[in-house]
């Protein structure tokens, strides 16, 4: 990491993954020192001729983790994203490194049940939130919704679960704690339509 005089600071991204033509993520080495609650986003973004650009991003790593995730959106002529989709491993994204949110453990009380709903790329809070060990201390169940047009869009979804599956520690952690619906509203899919229809129909 590298510090700058304007409160800025420089991290080098080390992995990039298209998911779709709208969306990708990418990580960076996590930040000296650097702390924040999973849920929690923080200001990030490029030196785009010559003035920063910054926007509020989600990190969808937890807190625990040596690496830094974020997942994004293109949106087309984007100031800031027209120019992220075109990151590769080996370059600089600036942050300010304060996080904020309120999309935290902090902020519930402890409860039987945590219902998490979100669509596209608001999945990368709770991303971070379904992987924090604190979150399966306060509840005995974690369910996740999200909800796409197209089924390859639930993909970073999927995958950020099945890693937790795959982690020795976390899996143990999980157990079966954690459930996820991924429901598209465009492609059919096993969880085909509105989730306000499937929660109604209590076949989930
Ligand atoms: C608290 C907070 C957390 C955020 N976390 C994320 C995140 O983790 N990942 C992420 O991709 N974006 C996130 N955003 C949105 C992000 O700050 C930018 O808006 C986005 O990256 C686009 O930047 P831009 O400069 O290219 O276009 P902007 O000028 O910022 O946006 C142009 C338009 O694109 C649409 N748009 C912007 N972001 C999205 C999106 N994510 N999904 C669908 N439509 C969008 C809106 O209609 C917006 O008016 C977050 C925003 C907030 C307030």
């Amino acid at each position: 990491m590298q510090k700058e005089n304007n409160g800025l600071n420089q991290l080098e991204v080390s992995k990039v993954h298209h998911w779709t033509p709208s969306t990708f993520s990418f990580s960076c080495a996590r930040p000296d020192n650097f702390r924040f609650r999973s849920g929690e986003f923080v200001m990030i973004g490029l030196k785009i001729d010559g003035k920063p650009v910054l926007r509020a991003y989600s990190i969808a790593s937890p807190n625990w983790h040596e690496e830094f995730e974020f997942y994004s959106i293109k949106v087309e002529n984007g100031p800031l994203t027209s120019k992220l989709q075109q990151l590769k491993e080996g370059d600089n994204i600036i942050f300010r490194g304060k996080p904020v949110g309120t999309l935290v453990n902090d902020a519930l009380l402890k409860g039987k049940r945590l219902i998490l709903f979100s669509t596209g790329t608001g999945i990368a809070p709770f991303t971070s939130i379904i992987r924090d060990p604190e979150t399966y201390e306060k509840f005995n169940e974690v369910i996740l919704f999200q909800t796409c047009r197209q089924i390859n869009e639930l993909e970073f979804g999927k995958r950020t679960v099945e890693s937790i599956y795959k982690d020795e520690l976390l899996s143990e952690i999980v157990s079966d704690k954690l459930k996820f619906f991924p429901t598209t509203t465009r492609e059919p899919s096993q969880y085909f339509g509105r989730v306000t229809d499937w929660l109604k129909s209590k076949k989930i």
